[in-house]
């Protein structure tokens, strides 16, 4: 038999998430983004699942877009940190690739070219992420060295990322807001300022185009949940079984370091995922998992191929029974990556970014 580990990515959940992007933005169009391999879900196979749908995708670089384009995929597709050297221009041409635009020698790049046709652009600015982007005192000059090269440029946008949009205070949020609504108005410019977390709470910076990411595959980025958070749906299950138990005495240890002492007479049971998975080695003891729908909890540190969890209250699990790392169990029992995320002091982005190739992902 197989090791009894996978990822089962449901194509259905992420059509669902996409449509909800768009329900709570009517009016701006979303782009899908797809950068780091779909976010571990698998790049062609949702590029596939939302084309129709989505009228354009985001990646990070061009060799993401190369994939796409090898994959069928003829939608257009942004490089959301536009090209990493001079040279990448041709491929993009080639490729009829959009680009975001956030430096001089980006900008002084496309200019220098006479292109078959131009490039669709965004051009970035740093409204106070302070990572990519033009200072807001120098965008309006950018923008008027793009606007009036037509023979280069097309489709010109203003495009800025929020720092802080997940976040239930909103006093930063509100000072990118408005910086970003009054350089837009004095350019005349159509925006594309919200990820998925300005597109689920903050309608005001709903512009022409949205970039909504990790809402797409079912994670809550919110602080604080609201009506529509609640309604994604998880994409991808990592699911395996239990490949061996233990019964223990009161006090013995289990696993690297022994971190878990059995605090009384216990069961134990060994799950096929480890880091060597991707599963994240942070976890610490009391992570949630689901053993046949329901909760157990992880006890000792990840091993590169196993964890081990605590079956003490789970009397009836045993070797072959269903583990869901994350994800909806047989019995529609979901367990959230967030939850799990917030258990390795971390994001669900890296957990599900984190997800191994030797995982194989199935598809539905
Ligand atoms: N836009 C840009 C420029 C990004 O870097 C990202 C993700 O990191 C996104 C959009 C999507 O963000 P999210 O996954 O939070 O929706």
């Amino acid at each position: 038999m197989a090791r009894p580990l996978r990822a089962d990515i449901d194509l259905d959940a992420l059509r669902h998430n996409y449509r909800l992007a768009r329900e709570l933005a009517p009016h701006s169009q979303a782009v899908a983004v797809l950068k780091a391999d779909a976010y571990g879900h698998g790049l062609i196979a949702c590029a596939r699942a939302l084309e129709g749908l989505a009228p354009a995708f985001a990646v990070a670089c061009i060799e993401e877009a190369e994939a796409l384009r090898e994959g069928g995929i003829t939608a257009p597709v942004v490089l959301l940190e536009g090209i990493f050297e001079a040279s990448e221009l041709e491929r993009v041409e080639a490729l009829g690739l959009w680009v975001a635009v956030h430096s001089d020698w980006q900008l002084d790049a496309l200019l220098a070219r006479r292109p078959a046709r131009p490039t669709p652009v965004w051009l970035k600015v740093d409204s106070g992420m302070h990572r990519l982007g033009f200072p807001p005192e120098r965008a309006e000059a950018a923008w008027r060295r793009l606007s009036e090269a037509p023979e280069c440029v097309t489709d010109l946008h203003l495009m800025s990322h929020f720092a802080t949009a997940d976040a239930v205070d909103s006093a930063y949020f509100h000072r990118q807001s408005a910086l970003l609504a009054e350089l837009a108005e004095r350019l005349g410019a159509p925006t594309c300022l919200a990820n998925s977390p300005a597109t689920l709470a903050r309608a005001e910076a709903h512009g022409a185009w949205n970039r909504p990411g990790v809402m797409l595959y079912g994670s809550d980025p919110l602080e604080a949940a609201n009506a529509a958070s609640r309604r994604l749906r998880q994409v991808m299950t990592l699911h395996s079984e239990i490949i061996a138990v233990r019964d223990l005495e009161a006090g013995e240890p289990v696993g690297y370091g022994g971190r878990w002492t059995a605090p009384r007479p216990s069961r134990v049971g060994v799950v096929a995922c480890g880091y060597g998975d991707g599963y994240d080695r942070h976890a610490v003891d009391g992570t949630p998992v689901l053993v046949d729908g329901r909760r157990a909890a992880i006890a000792g540190k990840v091993s590169m191929d196993m964890l081990i969890v605590d079956l003490t209250e789970l009397p009836e699990a045993d070797i072959g029974s269903e583990v869901v790392l994350w994800g909806r169990a047989s019995n529609g029992e979901v367990l959230s990556v967030d939850e799990v995320a917030r258990h390795c002091d971390t994001i669900s982005y890296t957990l599900l970014t984190g997800v191994l190739p030797r995982v194989p992902r199935r598809y539905h």
